[in-house]
């Protein structure tokens, strides 16, 4: 054996696991050791924990499934917060019959909840979503009482600053447990739709972790990238908006990407378990994922109803994800192909270049992806 080779080889070796070891560190750090921003300390102008904690124990001590009494009073609850906050809130009732999926359909009586800040007049309107109802089974304190508070919030913090430019519509909306009714209703019925020229939705899939932005809808790359400038702790990968599609998963804002609309979808998906179970109450929620909510809603409310949202130009298509944790990247679709070209083509310069100087082998290349997907399969089925 070439004594300098070897030792060349296994230094080579060495880097390349320290530098797998540091990215892999990096990433586990962040995400585990300080994956949650802290609440930050009250200050006007921003949504307020206790408020927020207020409106959680308010709206979801109990399930409050259509058609029950816990219902109708979480209903009144949203009704008179905002008439305290100064809004005129509408309730629109209606029959509605929600999305049809294939030998299924779902349909009841709704009564949304509709509030619209002003802008100034000639302008357009934006829609902030989420639903008042829970399922039967559990309290619904993150799923989505959390949500319903950050938009109690954003409607308090609007009404106490200037007049924004655009209307800003809120939408509680009813029904969403059973299929979405509610939102179709309201899709179908509100003369308001007319004037909407983005949707943001707030849900919840746990009662913890980050609030992830996990859905965009249509040409929303502009509404991608101001939401990742002005909000103070943006979480989210375009990597769950291509999968997701997949998914046989819906919430209100499919009813509304459905018809064309641009806007952004959020939702927090730690501790998975309490997910529609009584688990789901206010004592487990978590504090910093109540905030974050509430500052995602407030950060859509304040940016978007003050920008120009003539129709972006085009369909573009935007990648982006955090980098190590700690920010975001960004780039159209463009940029993207190219640079996926690009690592192809290293990837096969590496081969060739690596092959041909002995370094790697084709049958080791075979073995180490088998066992990539056989470790796949172990942790499935082990799970
Ligand atoms: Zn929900």
């Amino acid at each position: 054996m070439n004594l300098p080779r070897a030792i060349e080889k296994t230094k080579n070796h060495a880097l390349a696991s320290l530098f797998i070891v540091f990215v892999v560190g990096l990433a586990f750090v962040r995400l585990t050791l300080n994956g949650l921003p802290p609440v930050p300390a009250p200050a006007p102008g921003r949504p307020d924990l206790a408020r927020l904690e207020a409106h959680v124990r308010a709206l979801a001590s109990e399930p409050h499934p259509i058609g029950s009494e816990a219902h109708e009073r979480t209903r009144r609850y949203i009704l008179a917060e905002l008439e305290a906050a100064g809004v005129e809130p509408v309730e629109q009732n209606s029959s509605a019959i929600g999305p049809i999926s294939p030998g299924l359909t779902r349909a009841g009586r709704v009564r949304n909840v509709i509030a619209r800040v002003p802008g100034n007049p000639g302008t357009d309107a934006i829609l902030l979503a989420a639903h008042y109802d829970s399922v039967p089974a559990g309290p619904g304190a993150s799923d989505d009482a959390s949500s319903v508070a950050g938009l109690l919030e954003a409607v308090r913090l609007l009404k106490a600053g200037a007049r924004p430019r655009n209307d800003v519509v809120f939408l509680f909306s009813d029904a969403e447990e059973i299929g979405m009714v509610g939102a179709q209703a309201f899709a179908d019925e509100s003369p308001l739709m007319e004037k909407i020229r983005a949707v943001f939705n707030f849900e919840a899939r746990g009662t913890t972790g980050p609030v992830l932005l996990f859905e965009t809808g249509q040409d929303s790359a502009d509404l991608v990238r101001a939401f990742l400038a002005a909000d103070p702790h943006p979480q989210g990968t375009s990597l769950a908006t291509t999968v997701y599609q997949y998914l046989p998963n819906n919430t209100d804002f499919t009813v509304f990407k459905d018809r064309g609309l641009p806007g952004l979808n959020f939702a927090c998906i730690g501790d998975l378990p309490a997910y529609h179970t009584r688990l789901d109450n206010p004592n487990r929620l978590d504090p910093r994922t109540l905030m974050l909510q509430a500052e995602h809603a407030w950060t859509c409310a304040r940016t978007f109803g003050n920008s120009y949202l003539m129709r972006p130009s085009g369909r573009e298509e935007i990648v982006f994800f955090p980098a190590l944790g700690t920010f975001h990247v960004s780039y159209s679709q463009a940029p993207a192909l190219v640079l996926a070209a690009a690592a192809i083509l290293l990837l096969g310069l590496a081969f060739f270049f690596g092959i041909r100087a002995g370094l790697i082998s084709i049958g080791k290349i075979i073995a180490g992806g088998g066992a990539v997907l056989l470790l796949a399969a172990a942790a499935g089925g082990l799970a």
